[in-house]
Parts: structure tokens; C-alpha cells; sequence
């Protein structure tokens, strides 16, 4: 359950020889980390932008839905709410990929598949930090870092003030902390901040190292698919171990279960955007020959969802996740297009690792040895799994029907499997945990 508490109350049961450790960004890469730093009797510091947990919603997207690898296996485990999690979500076991025509071209057996290294199940983002903040998670809401200075360790946070003031007229304090993880999402302002101020500061930490900044053009890569799609919810059907996906021809369909719901994600290039929600879904639905009555009830919620989501596919990542004691984490560090579904797997995985970095920090300047050694494990599997994602980006988002159509035809002859090459390597060899 999250709770309310402003910095100075989280604050004020740190012992004086515990390390002080802020993170920003109450999402689900924050959350895991600190609820694992506090299950090993540490008090991290965590605050989020939003104004409530109502709205602790990460850029207005808090109802989508997620497909989670069994590599969140061992931080369910860990947080002791593998019953909950069984509970709020649903075993997904079959994928069915449809052709750009909506016929069906194969079903895998993907619970099989991932079955020797776990469960895979469907969950809305809402239920996961449900489940993930268990009896007791303090959150200072409202708040947000506008400073980070000479190392990383001191940090101005401002508080907004309650009635919707305006930025900068709210309460600022300056504090400093022995490590600051930054896990704002995908487009972290945080990281702005970190990136821009040391880089102005020095050409070198105090460790030594090279700071990102002096000599390289940018911190933060980006590949854009130009495409983005809207997200709404669908009625539960009687096959909720199923995932759908149309791989169309200037279109996308997917179709993904949840405890009592189907999330459904309808991708257009951004060029069609302007044609809104209700009228591409009836243009989709108009070139299907092949409609089966799941894939009808999901264009249909899409026409007439109010004012669903639109999410840009557009992905980051970050050269380098450490900068003097601040480190990113989850889609701060990597954000992820959702082509491999596994953005937030790996957001939870980084944070096993780096909690386990953590746990062992002493106050001082411990944090730049913890926060390497958490970027030299963890930064080389979560690019493997984003290049996947990037290389699937390329097969799935075509415009053209000859393209779709010889994509269907390999699509005979290319399992699940092979498209999930690397992300099964991952799973193969999971980060050593202490
Ligand atoms: C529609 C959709 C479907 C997806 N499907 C899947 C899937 O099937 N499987 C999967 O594994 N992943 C999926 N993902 C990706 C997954 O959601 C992300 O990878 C994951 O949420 C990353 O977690 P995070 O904590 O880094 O960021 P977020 O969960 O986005 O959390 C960021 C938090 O930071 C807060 N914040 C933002 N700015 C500030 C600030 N300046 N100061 C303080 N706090 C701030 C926000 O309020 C938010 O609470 C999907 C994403 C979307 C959008």
C-alpha cells in the first residue's frame, strides 16, 4: 500500500551510519528498488513527480498493460508477494500471430517456452505497483529534484505547492545524500539535470573516470520508428491466455490479457495520427478479410475508448548509467520500444542488481565503486534486450503490402523462438544475485 510521507518523514528514520539514498521517480523500476532496499532493513527516499498515487501515473499512462518475463521472478520472490502477483495477473500461454489480412498465421506455445525459467504473465502497470508496495511503501509525493550538484550527492528538491501552484513556487530544500538513483522514465528530466551539471563541471570524476558530456555529442541515443498507437481496455474474453498480434501493412493490432481486461494497442504511422482513434480502427477493420470476434471486440474499443492514450514509439538510451554518485535505472536508463515486451522486466531486473549493489553501501563515497560495478553487470544485458527490441521495430512497423506480405510468408517458417533469441539468452543466464 503506498503511503504519504514528505522527504524530511522518510528522512527522519535513517540512522546516522546509514547511507542516505534518494530515488527519484515512483515507478516501477523505483518502487522495486527501494521496496528491496527497505525489505533488507535500509530507508531510501522516495519521491515522485505526481500530486497523489492516484495520479502517480508516469506521464498520464497508468492503466496500460504489461507482459512480464520470468525474469521478475526472483524480485516477486524476494518482496514475498508471489500469491498477490499470481493473483492480480494471468498466465499467458499462447502467442497467435495473425497476417496483415487478420488470417492466423501460426500460434506458439510461449508459456512453454519460458516455463523452464518461469512464469509469464499479463498485468495492468496499476495492479503490478499494487503488488509491489505490499503493506507499507512512503512516497514523497509532489516532489521533484531541480539541482544536482558537484558530485551527484547534493540535490535541490522542490515541493509543489498543494492547490496546483505553478512550478518554482513551491518549497525548495538543498540536501545531501550518498547516492541518487534516477528513475523518472523514459523522458527523465532527472537526467537532464545530471548529464548537463557534471558535464559542466569537470572533465573527469573524482575517481578518475571520463564524465559523459566532455567530448561526446550526446549522453542519450534515440531511435524514433515514427510510428506511435493508441492504448485503451477491452472487455475480458474466454481466452485470456492468449496474445494477438496483427503485423499489418501501415497498421499494428495487439492484443494483450490482464486480470479482467484486454489491453489493446493500435499503432499507425504518426503520419495517420490526425485521423483520430475512432476513424483508423474503422479503416483497419475495413481491410481485414479475416475478423475473429476478439479482434472485432478490441477495434471496436478502440472506436469508441474516450480519448485513448497515444503513445510516440520512440525509445533512449543512455551511454553511460552512472555520473559521479547518481546512477539511472529502468527507462531513465533504457527505455524500451514495446516491440520485445520486456521494458518493464528489465526496469525490475536493474533494480535486483543494484539493490543488491546497494545494500552493502556504508555513508561516504562507496556509492561511485556500487554504482560502477551495478553498471558493468547490468548495462550489457539490458542493451542486448533493447537491440532486440529495436530489430523487431523493423519487422513489425512496415507500410507497405508487398513488405507485409513477404513478412507473412517468413513468418511460416520463423518461430517465436527465433524472434526471442537473445532475450532467452538473458534468461538463460540471469544476473548473479546476492
Ligand atoms: C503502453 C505500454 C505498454 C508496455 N508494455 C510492456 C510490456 O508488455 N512488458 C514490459 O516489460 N514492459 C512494457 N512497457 C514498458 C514499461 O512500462 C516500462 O519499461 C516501465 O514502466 C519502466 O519503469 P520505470 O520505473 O523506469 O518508468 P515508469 O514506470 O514510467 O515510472 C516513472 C515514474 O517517475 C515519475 N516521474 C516522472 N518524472 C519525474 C520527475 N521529474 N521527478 C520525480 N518523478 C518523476 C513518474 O510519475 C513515474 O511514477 C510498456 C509501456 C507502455 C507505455
Amino acid at each position: 500500500m503506498i503511503i504519504a510521507a514528505t522527504v524530511n518523514e522518510q528522512l527522519k528514520h535513517v540512522d546516522s551510519d546509514e547511507p542516505r539514498i534518494l530515488i527519484v521517480g515512483a515507478g516501477i523500476a523505483g518502487i522495486t528498488l527501494a521496496q528491496l532496499l527497505r525489505g533488507r532493513g535500509m530507508h531510501p527516499t522516495l519521491i515522485d513527480r505526481s500530486a497523489d498515487s492516484g495520479r502517480m501515473i508516469g506521464d498520464n499512462r497508468a492503466g496500460y498493460m504489461l507482459a512480464l518475463m520470468p525474469m521478475v521472478d526472483p524480485i516477486i520472490e524476494e518482496l514475498e508477494c508471489r500469491e498477490a502477483y499470481l493473483e492480480a495477473s494471468v498466465g499467458i500461454d499462447r502467442y497467435i500471430a495473425h497476417a496483415h489480412t487478420g488470417k492466423v498465421l501460426r500460434q506458439d506455445h510461449l508459456g512453454d517456452l519460458l516455463a523452464d525459467f518461469g512464469d509469464y504473465r499479463g498485468i495492468s502497470r496499476s495492479a503490478l505497483l499494487d503488488v509491489l508496495t505490499g503493506s507499507d511503501c512512503p512516497i514523497a509525493f509532489g516532489t521533484t529534484v531541480t539541482g544536482l550538484s558537484g558530485d551527484g550527492a547534493t540535490v535541490t528538491l522542490a515541493r509543489e505547492g498543494q492547490g496546483g501552484q505553478k512550478k518554482g513556487h513551491g518549497r525548495e530544500q538543498v540536501l545531501d545524500f550518498d547516492a541518487v538513483v534516477i528513475a523518472d522514465g523514459m523522458n527523465s528530466h532527472t537526467r537532464r539535470l545530471v548529464t548537463r551539471e557534471l558535464a559542466a563541471i569537470a572533465t573527469s570524476d573524482s575517481d578518475g573516470t571520463a564524465v559523459a558530456g566532455s567530448g561526446t555529442p550526446s549522453p542519450v541515443s534515440t531511435v524514433d520508428t515514427t510510428w506511435g498507437g493508441w492504448v485503451c481496455w477491452a472487455e475480458a474474453d474466454d481466452d485470456q491466455g492468449a496474445v494477438d498480434e496483427i503485423w499489418g501493412d501501415g497498421f499494428f493490432l495487439g492484443i494483450y490479457p490482464v486480470k479482467g481486461a484486454v489491453g489493446v494497442f493500435l499503432g499507425c504511422p504518426d503520419t495517420r495520427q490526425p485521423l483520430g482513434p475512432r476513424r483508423f480502427a474503422a479503416e483497419v477493420r475495413s481491410r481485414l478479410t479475416m475478423l475473429t470476434p476478439r479482434i472485432d471486440a478490441c477495434l471496436t474499443a478502440v472506436e469508441e475508448a474516450e480519448a485513448p492514450f497515444f503513445w510516440p514509439l520512440r525509445d533512449s538510451r543512455a551511454h553511460r548509467w552512472r555520473h559521479g554518485r547518481a546512477a539511472l535505472l529502468g527507462d531513465a536508463a533504457a527505455g524500451f520500444l514495446p516491440t520485445a515486451g520486456i521494458g518493464a522486466g528489465m526496469a525490475m531486473e536493474s533494480a535486483g542488481v543494484l539493490a543488491d549493489e546497494l545494500s552493502s553501501l556504508t555513508t561516504g563515497p562507496g556509492a561511485f565503486a556500487a554504482l560502477e560495478r551495478f553498471e558493468a553487470r547490468q548495462r550489457p544485458r539490458v542493451e542486448a534486450a533493447h537491440d532486440n527490441s529495436r530489430s523487431l521495430a523493423r519487422l513489425m512497423f512496415g507500410r507497405s503490402r508487398l513488405f507485409a506480405f513477404g513478412r507473412d510468408q517468413a513468418f511460416r517458417f520463423i518461430s517465436i523462438r527465433t524472434a526471442l533469441k537473445p532475450i532467452l539468452h538473458l534468461l538463460e543466464s540471469p544476473p548473479k544475485r546476492v
